[in-house]
């Protein structure tokens, strides 16, 4: 057989199993495609078109509440496509609801791109975050973040019911948001909580 022959033939010839097992697999590497940069830390299809003004309630009534709220606070400013806007002052209240020391409570507005069911995530994150537990309902907490009001929005889920149910009844949430929105609070819900016991405390 001419040489050239042989040589097609032999580069024909079916390789035998054995020989295939034996010789290196070959892995196919694929390159990482280049991701686009993100302009901010969450996917854009959380945030909603328009800005909405929104109410969150803070309370604490276990360790340094008035530091606890503080640095929630902050932490709201920093949400993704969150502002906050105004915060009420600090106030010490009597437990409503609720067991164990005095309250610290405050009020503050946002203005937020993020739908009311992801605010709600973010409020539970920073909860977690400082250190919430809930060993029983109405527990003494390190940290309470109740989403008040979201725009108009009336909402009524498993897991998120706007406005708050359980507002109208509170004088600690009705007096900060009194205070930085007199506008969603009428005198006649203030005087129905007249007798629960609140105090600026700055
Ligand atoms: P209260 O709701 O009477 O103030 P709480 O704050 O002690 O009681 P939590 O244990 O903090 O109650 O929350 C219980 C559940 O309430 C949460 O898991 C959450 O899904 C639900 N929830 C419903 N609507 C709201 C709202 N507007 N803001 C915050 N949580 C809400
Ligand atoms: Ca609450
Ligand atoms: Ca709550």
């Amino acid at each position: 057989i001419p040489a050239t022959t042989l040589a097609m033939v032999l580069l024909r010839r079916p390789r035998s199993a054995a020989a295939v097992a034996a010789s290196p697999r070959v892995a196919v590497v694929r390159r990482p495609r280049p991701h686009p940069t993100p302009t901010t830390d969450r996917p854009p299809d959380l945030a909603v078109r328009e800005p909405v003004v929104a109410f969150v309630a803070l309370g604490a009534n276990l360790g340094d509440a008035q530091a606890a709220l503080a640095r929630a606070m902050d932490a709201l400013d920093r949400l993704p496509h969150t502002r906050v806007t105004a915060r009420s002052s600090l106030y010490r209240s009597a437990p409503v609801d609720a067991r164990g020391p005095d309250f610290v409570n405050a009020v503050v507005r946002v203005s937020t791109r993020l739908p009311a069911p992801t605010l709600l995530d973010e409020l539970q994150q920073l909860e977690q975050a400082a250190g919430r537990e809930r060993p029983y309902r109405h527990a003494p907490r390190t940290l309470d973040l109740d989403l008040l009001l979201y725009g108009d929005a009336s909402i009524d889920s498993p897991r998120l019911t706007l406005p708050h149910p359980r507002m109208h009844e509170r004088a600690f949430v009705l007096v900060p948001l009194a205070e930085i929105e007199p506008s969603r609070v009428t005198l006649q819900a203030l005087t129905a909580v007249a007798g629960q016991r609140i105090e600026r405390i700055g």
